[in-house]
């Protein structure tokens, strides 16, 4: 009901390029924007200290408190928080509930849960406030930048467990499209069943992750059949959980015949997400919800845009548990200059996990940049691969290919990696994807051939 009440803007950004923005914020200058974060900032850290246990003693033991707070150069003042420390605090809590729910009194409308990196799973209080004047707005903008419109078939197919599926869900209600969530175990292995489901249900719009995306591919590729044929109602698709570089993203727009081909990223630790925009220039970040800062992983320093860093995020709002200078260890960026969608709001582009991040050759090396190189070339752009820690401590890559014959061209990989990144690594064919996988990075001595591989 709110979309009715708000008025959209539009602008022409040339005699042939056309803007829509769901909300006038989108747009205001970046004085006006610096000026509403600030405010609440200081808001949520007033909040936090006098109401939140976890960050009381936090800020306690750093001898600060809200009045140290001055200026958003003070901010760097208060510790970040860690996926450890919330691992820590749930433990010794032994509940959910650990001192940062900001949720006004009230109850959790829900308890979402994390995927469980460090192999424990965390949790999150959403209260009624984030799921109806809250980080939903963000979500539906996110939508309405990616062409979501009202009346349009959408199939949606992310883990029900997941708190951005909880907010798609009500955000795609709230813009009022028909919105398909096929029941089951969203994991490539079952991709032939929401090849199935596209095909019958021919939704104009898929929200989905890039692994379940390539393995529906696949299938198509083993059954022989023309993606554009499966995927002939889809207009539009938009990914998120991993990244999805420029050479891919066209790759992919192509074979699926698509109008555009978006991008989403975030994180459930941290309560925060954004979207590309049509120009693909990074992850637009609402700051009106979220303050992002990159900082150095070594040091803490904060770092200008431009440069890679951890992921750091304060929520802005609250009415859910909140996160004050979070560290994501996620490998992110704030992209310099200014987007020609004339959105005023942060960009940032989302690289890896910190964890992942490789270091060959004595050089600092992502996934992403390695799936860059084989962008470059036509038969590599968008073949599955895995980069492999080997027990002798040096590291390969392996590039998935079904038919005995590798295209002539992977013999190329090597010198790409040697020429854009400075890494000498050795290239192997497989003609199996591994059977438990998370990420592209696989280490040998964790995993044996046969685990990897039990149906080879
Ligand atoms: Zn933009």
């Amino acid at each position: 009901m709110r979309l009715r009440r708000r008025r959209r803007v539009v602008v022409n950004l040339s005699m042939t390029s056309q803007v829509e923005y769901l909300d006038r914020i989108e747009t205001v200058s970046a004085d006006k924007l610096a000026q509403l974060q600030w405010r609440k900032l200081r808001r949520v850290i007033a909040y936090a200290y006098h109401n939140l246990p976890f960050y009381r003693r936090r800020f306690s033991d750093a001898g600060i408190t809200p009045a140290s707070i001055k200026s958003i150069a003070d901010l760097a003042r208060i510790p970040m928080v860690t996926k450890a420390d919330i691992i820590n605090e749930t433990i010794a809590c032994e509940e959910y509930r650990i001192g940062i729910e900001a949720l006004e009194g009230r109850q959790p409308d829900n308890v979402v849960m994390t995927s469980g990196t460090h192999g424990f799973h965390t949790f999150a209080a959403i209260g009624d406030y984030e799921l109806s004047r809250g980080a939903i707005r963000a979500v539906q903008r996110e939508f309405w930048m990616q062409k979501m419109r009202p009346g349009m078939r959408v199939v949606a197919l992310c883990p029900g467990w997941h708190f951005l599926s909880l907010l798609d869900c009500k955000a795609m209600g709230r813009l009022r499209v028909n919105c398909i969530l096929p029941w089951g175990t969203h994991i490539p292995r079952f991709a032939k069943s929401f090849l199935d489901a596209v095909q019958t249900l021919r939704p104009d719009y898929l929200l989905t992750m890039p692994p379940m995306l390539y393995a529906m591919l696949r299938e198509c590729e083993r059954v022989q059949v023309d993606p554009r044929r499966v995927f002939a109602s889809v207009r539009y698709v938009s990914t998120v959980g991993e990244p999805v570089t420029a050479g891919l993203r066209s790759r992919l727009r192509e074979e699926l015949a698509l109008e555009d081909f978006f991008e989403r990223g975030g994180s459930s630790d941290g309560l925060w997400g954004g979207g590309e925009c049509s120009f693909h220039r990074g992850h637009h970040v609402f700051a009106d919800y979220f303050y992002i800062e990159i900082v150095d992983p070594d040091t803490g320093r904060s770092l200008p845009a431009g440069e890679r860093g951890a992921v750091v995020v304060t929520n802005l709002t609250l009415g859910k548990s909140l996160y004050v200078r979070f560290n994501c260890e996620d490998l992110g960026m704030i992209l310099p200059g200014e987007c020609p969608c004339g959105r005023t709001h942060p960009r940032v582009e989302l690289f890896d996990r910190l964890s992942n991040v490789l270091i060959l050759d004595g050089r600092s090396i992502t996934t992403y940049d390695i799936r860059c190189c084989l962008d470059e070339i036509p038969q590599t752009c968008g073949v599955p691969f895995f980069v492999v820690k080997q027990s002798d401590g040096g590291a390969r890559i392996e590039l998935y290919h079904p038919s005995p014959e590798a295209p002539k061209d992977f013999d190329r990989v090597g010198r790409v990696l040697s020429e854009r990144l400075g890494v000498q690594l050795p290239v192997q064919v497989i003609r199996t994807m591994p059977a438990r996988w998370k990420g592209r990075i696989i280490d040998e001595r964790a995993q044996t051939a046969a685990e990897r591989y039990p149906r080879a």
